[in-house]
């Protein structure tokens, strides 16, 4: 069979995403490879197909909790797959040893602290054909999440000379792509680096007015689907999550205070979608596999624009539109580098990195700049691609005009006043004084000051206070203001650049929040679907909804999360197509033989039973 066939039969699809056959190739014909594709590029899939084709396939995984997992989804394609790992019971883990010994075992799923032990080279040995890493930025110091056993692993892989060597990982810059390739020993490998763009993200970013208010805004905006919210403490989560409840929204929280014994259930009842949302500090996340999460809100800033990539990633893993939405405030980035440097001293290389980090994810946020590119550009990747070049990416707040750029002149014009107010008060008080003196709201400290006599009182009274306060954070993040701390109090001052900029050099963006307009907050998850030709109506909505409570329950009958039965994209495919048959439901995208025949039965009859 050719690998397009083994892709119809086993997996259901028609057809191979960006770079997938390019490695799959390469591991058939045994050379080496490095896989960079984004999160739910489908990198799995380079791996378990040639598992599918003959042979042994070893993937090494620092994440134990999304073994058992990845465990299920191949075994639903109808891979002899198991994993071993040191939570493993008892009895699986027997009957792993006895398939691996009996040399039936397709795909096996090993932790690096497993393999090491080095006891199970004699089994896997002969057999093996590919040895997958995946997470392989756990190799690089340079990485986001460094693991000192990753850097032995060559140790471990030399025992199979024969075998092609499979490296994948989400987010890798050109420093950590060297990295992977030298400490895993990958032997003139190709390099197959995808585009990190995800458009079925869209996302946003606003400054932050009502933390609470925005958050259940998104929230409501997606009733019953699963959604992420981050925020920077854990008393910020504690908080968030008790309101939400407190609407009526089906939260928990989840952070490192909690017990282990809450956080287990917060995260299982979050994958198996007995729970919508989940109020987390970035302690949440990396064993999450959740396909159809709806949405990521971070209610603060994150740390940098890593980060971002990687936890708002964590939505529309399916491949269907999500919303990523950032509340910004200026002050976030205070509390991070206060947090960074609370108990240790920084080296200075590492306090520029940590700066530049922070000016990098608050320019971000604050340019009225489409947000796709940005972070396409950041990771060194050009934009915008293929059919989107001409008409703008249409999911992000500026190019769906949530979001307004002030046309280059009012910009500047409305810069230089922002920041001749800030030059007036002498950098001797703090953004709220300088915010009201803008506004000509006078105190009695302004007037005392005579203040209120100044040409800048008053100056901006049309824009409004959210206005203006956005636009003195646009300005810190680029440079033309700054918050020093006097006494423990945070005093906005005008830097150089800044006063550069009043007498004329220099160039400033600024962004305006455009007033929100009704209605626009429909859900876009069908645009994908429609967009391949599928008309889903309002009333398959309920057959939909069925069909998703039927997988919640045999989901919860094989004690497996609901994601791995199959995807939402293929129950709204049903919903809209309504097969009537095997062969009918075969067609249907993500549903392989080994699916049909395990639940294509009891699809089949909630779809032609009543509605
Ligand atoms: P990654 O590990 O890169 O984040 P996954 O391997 O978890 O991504 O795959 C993401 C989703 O894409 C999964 O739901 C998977 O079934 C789906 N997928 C993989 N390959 C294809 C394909 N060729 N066509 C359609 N969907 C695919
Ligand atoms: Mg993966």
């Amino acid at each position: 069979m050719t690998p397009e066939e083994i892709l119809k039969k086993r997996w259901g699809y028609d057809s191979f995403k960006p770079l997938q056959k390019e490695a799959i190739e390469a591991a058939l014909s045994g050379r080496d490879c490095l896989v960079v594709l984004p999160t739910g590029g489908g990198k799995s899939l380079c791996y378990q197909l040639p598992a599918a084709a003959g042979g042994l396939v070893l993937v090494v995984s620092p994440l134990i909790a999304l073994m058992d997992d990845q465990v299920a989804a191949a075994r639903e394609a109808g891979l002899v797959a198991d994993s071993l790992h040191s939570n493993l019971r008892a009895a699986p883990r027997r009957e792993a040893y006895s398939r691996l010994n009996s040399g039936v075992t397709e795909i096996l799923y090993v932790s690096p602290e497993r393999l090491l032990v080095g006891d199970l080279y004699e089994a896997i040995g002969p057999r093996l054909v590919l040895a997958a890493v995946d997470e392989a930025h756990c190799v690089s110091h340079w990485g986001h999440e460094f693991r000192p056993e990753y850097r032995r692993l060559t140790e471990a892989l030399d025992n199979f000379p024969h075998a092609a060597r499979m490296a994948l990982t989400a987010t890798a810059t050109p420093v950590v792509q060297d990295d992977i390739r030298a400490q895993l020993g990958l032997r003139s490998p190709e390099m197959l680096i995808g585009h990190p763009d995800r458009p079925n993200l869209v996302y946003r970013a606003f400054p932050r007015r009502d933390q609470f208010k925005q958050v259940l805004e998104v929230v409501r905006a997606h009733p019953g689907e699963g959604g992420i919210v981050y925020a920077q403490t854990r008393k910020d989560v504690a908080r968030l999550a008790e309101k939400l409840k407190g609407e009526g929204v089906s939260a928990a929280p989840y952070h490192a205070g909690l017990n282990a014994e809450d956080r287990r259930r917060a995260q299982d009842d979050f994958v198996n979608e007995r729970l919508d949302v989940i109020v987390a500090t970035i302690a949440f996340g990396m064993g999450i596999d959740r396909s159809n999460v709806r949405y990521v809100v971070h209610a603060n800033t994150p740390r940098s624009v890593e980060h971002y990539q990687q936890e708002s990633g964590r939505a529309g893993r399916d491949g269907l539109s999500a919303d990523c939405t950032l509340l910004f405030s200026a002050s976030d980035l205070a509390a991070h580098r206060w947090l960074a440097k609370k108990d240790v001293t920084l080296s200075p290389e590492r306090e520029r990195a940590l700066e530049k980090q922070l000016r990098d994810i608050g320019r971000y946020a604050v340019s009225p700049v489409c947000r796709h590119s940005l972070l396409s550009e950041h990771f060194s990747a050009p934009y915008p691609v293929g059919e989107r070049a001409q008409e703008g990416c249409g999911a992000c707040d500026v190019c769906l005009g949530e979001t307004r750029g002030l046309p280059d002149d009012e910009a500047l014009l409305t810069a230089k006043k922002v920041l001749s107010a800030a030059w007036r008060a002498e950098g001797r008080y703090g953004t709220g004084y300088v915010v009201n003196l803008l506004l000509g709201r006078p105190s009695d400290r302004m007037t005392g000051n005579g203040h209120d006599q100044l040409k800048v009182f008053g100056l901006l009274k049309e824009a409004g206070e959210p206005a203006v306060r956005s636009w003195i954070d646009q300005l810190i993040v680029q440079d033309f203001l700054e918050v020093t701390e006097e006494n423990e109090y945070p005093l906005l001052r005008i830097t150089a650049e800044g006063r550069a900029l009043c007498q004329g050099n220099g160039t400033v963006r600024l962004g305006l929040p455009a007033p929100p307009r009704a209605g626009k907050k429909k859900s876009k998850a069908l645009k994908k679907a429609e967009k391949a030709g599928v008309v889903f109506l309002e009333s398959d909505k309920e057959l939909f909804e069925k069909l998703r409570a039927l997988r919640r329950a045999l989901a919860d009958k094989a004690g497996i999360p609901p994601y791995v039965i199959c995807q939402d994209a293929a129950l709204l495919e049903m919903a809209a197509l309504k097969p009537q048959t095997p062969e009918a439901l075969l067609g249907i995208k993500g549903m392989g033989e080994k699916r049909v025949e395990k639940y294509g039965r009891l699809l089949l009859e909630a779809i032609s039973g009543p509605q």
